[in-house]
């Protein structure tokens, strides 16, 4: 099968990140989780003292972006982000950064930047990426889109159990509260949106489990592509 690129999006904790990574697996395709960018950049602007509760500086945090250097690298087979040489891949999935990652991806400098790492990243095709903006504007000719949603409660109690599971101290409420709001800042700002492109697929999982899913997509792909 000629190599292609498969755009994921969807709202947060929706399971873009487990379909992305277990298909990429199946099919022998790199994969890229492009919202641990958007985590990095926030999570090195708190470090710097450029964000405070709601409230950020956002031309600092365009000049702090400027100088950041991201690199993919595998650790035990899983994918870990390293900014600046230093893997923070455990640091960017805190609650702190969750609560304000979705107000920091509304800078369009800060996009535009991570939009071309992404868009080089993909140039060989060979690639399942997933955020909010694949098959608008990251790769809008990608040969296959799919959005994935589910019902909003599915996703707290999901998002929620892996939380605990990494020892984070939430409670259900602040996941479910943490959810509506990124949908919310995501589905509303002014630059890259999340919506749903026209020619993406639309699969809700609420009910579907993670083989199902994948079987879906290779089905369809072994006919259509
Ligand atoms: O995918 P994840 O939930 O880790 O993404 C964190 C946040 O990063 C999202 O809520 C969104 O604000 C932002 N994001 C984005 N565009 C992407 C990926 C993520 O704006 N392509």
């Amino acid at each position: 099968m000629k190599k292609i690129i498969i755009a994921i999006d969807g709202e947060s904790s929706s399971g873009k990140s487990t379909l992305a990574k277990s298909l990429a697996k199946q099919i022998s395709y790199k994969h890229l989780n492009t919202g641990s960018m958007y985590r990095a950049v926030t999570f090195t602007a708190l470090q710097a003292g450029f964000l405070f509760n709601d409230k950020m500086n956002t031309e600092s945090i365009i000049k702090l972006t400027e100088k950041l250097n991201f690199e993919f690298k595998l650790l035990n087979q899983h994918s870990n982000l390293f900014v600046n040489g230093v893997n923070i891949e455990k640091e960017i999935k805190s609650p702190e950064v969750s609560d304000l990652v979705s107000q920091v991806s509304t800078i369009f400098e800060v996009r535009k930047k991570i939009v071309k790492i992404q868009r080089d990243m993909g140039i060989e095709k060979g690639i399942v990426m997933e955020g909010r903006d694949i098959g608008s504007v990251v790769f809008p000719s990608a040969e296959l889109k799919l959005f994935i949603t589910a019902d909003i409660n599915i996703r707290a109690e999901r998002r929620y159990k892996e939380l605990k599971a990494n020892n984070q101290s939430v409670t259900k409420k602040s996941v479910l509260e943490n959810l509506k709001k990124r949908d919310f800042i995501d589905k509303n700002r002014e630059h890259s949106p999340l919506v749903k492109v026209h020619d993406a697929i639309l699969i809700d999982n609420s009910h579907l489990n993670i083989s199902d899913q994948i079987s879906l997509i290779i089905n369809y792909l072994k006919k259509n592509l």
